[in-house]
């Protein structure tokens, strides 16, 4: 019997198109999002190197590592950025956000919509609507927050969402997407600066408007990558994305019920803003909770945040009782505890939550 050789079959229009309007439904937009061929930090550079210029001011909200890095990418530019600093065991207070605003007259806002490695999760309704009435410019890096709270990016008006299926969605991380308003799109276009013939340029990746010439596929999307986040966003939406939301939401309240059991301390601080990606705890003293590997899904914190904090990791099929009652016996172990009683009230949460 010959062997048929299958060759790279690259993107079909079709399947791109496929693509777009999943990431379309995914986001609640009904502007196409530019599909990233590559994982969701390059958008986000994108985003930063198209937008950032000199003469324009940004406010960069920092709640985490990913806030200070495109903070940087956005002084490359030659932009004027006012950072707004929260300690990382804190989301920013809206209240804070809206007073810098009233100082610095800023043209954009950008921030981090959920922060997997501090495991806080900002206001980002109220931030987006407080940034709208001063007509500003909004860029949410929402790779950890798709998935796993909401997102609706017409309706609270984001004009830069940077996401990516490697989190709550249980896709690759080699294709990502950034869903571009009209707005950001001629915020991008007026950018004299704004790279061209580069792999951080948006405007390279712009289609021609609805209707009037047939979509291009870019040639350096990685097809592979991008079958397998077509076949996780069906996924999604056989699941729903509501579910797969409440899924997150049921596992970081089972997380947090079973990490009180045990005595330990959530490293966030207000539980109206935890992640529900992430449940980080705080190791103060206990020198038991100091691992150098992760455990299954019980990770240590990344950079500053090693040896302060540990993080269970119940995002994307790891969202789940199952994924959750590992994690919290993991604990248990470390602190040589029973942890009987920790599971019996994880799975009560669990029920209240995601009935
Ligand atoms: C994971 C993550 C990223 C980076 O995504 P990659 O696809 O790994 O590059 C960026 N921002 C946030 C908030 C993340 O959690």
């Amino acid at each position: 019997m010959s062997q048929e050789i299958k060759g790279y079959v690259p993107l079909t229009r079709t399947e791109f198109s496929t693509l777009t309007s999943q990431l379309s439904r995914l986001l609640s937009t009904e502007h196409s999002p530019v599909i990233i061929p590559a994982e969701a930090i390059l958008g986000i550079e994108a985003v930063a190197a198209g937008i950032s210029a000199p003469g324009r001011t940004f406010i960069n909200v920092v709640t985490g590592p990913y806030g200070s890095l495109f903070g940087q990418w956005l002084e490359r530019g030659g932009a004027r950025v006012v950072e707004v600093k929260v300690p990382f065991d804190e989301v920013v207070a809206v209240e804070q956000v809206a007073a810098v605003i009233e100082r610095v007259k800023p043209d954009a806002l950008s921030f981090v919509q959920a922060e997997v490695v501090t495991g806080g999760s900002n206001p980002a309704k109220e931030i987006l609507r407080i940034a709208r009435s001063h007509n500003l410019i909004t860029v949410t890096d929402s790779v950890s927050a798709v998935g796993g709270e909401e997102l609706l990016v017409d309706e609270w008006g984001v004009d830069f969402a940077a996401v990516g299926a490697q989190k709550a969605l249980g896709g690759p991380n080699g294709v990502s997407a950034v869903s571009i308003s009209p707005r950001g799109w001629q915020f991008l276009e007026t950018n004299k600066v704004a790279p061209r013939n580069s792999i951080l340029s948006l405007l390279d990746l712009k289609q021609p408007a609805d209707g009037t010439e047939p979509v291009r596929v870019p040639p350096n999307i990685p097809a592979l990558e991008a079958r397998a986040l077509i076949e996780a966003l069906a996924a999604v939406e056989q699941e729903g994305l509501d579910q797969v939301i409440s899924r997150h939401r049921a596992a970081a309240a089972s997380a947090h019920a079973g990490i009180k059991v045990l005595g330990l301390e959530p490293w966030q601080k207000d539980s109206g803003h935890f992640s529900t990606l992430t449940t980080t705890v705080r190791i103060g003293g206990d020198q038991r909770l100091r691992i150098a590997q992760p455990v299954g899904i019980v990770a240590p914190g990344d950079g500053e945040l090693n040896g302060r904090l540990l993080r269970i990791n119940h995002f994307g099929v790891n969202a789940s009782l199952p994924g959750v009652e590992k994690a919290i016996t993991t604990l248990a172990e470390l602190l040589e505890q029973d942890a009987a009683s920790a599971l019996q009230a994880v799975r009560a949460a669990w029920g209240n939550a995601h009935a």
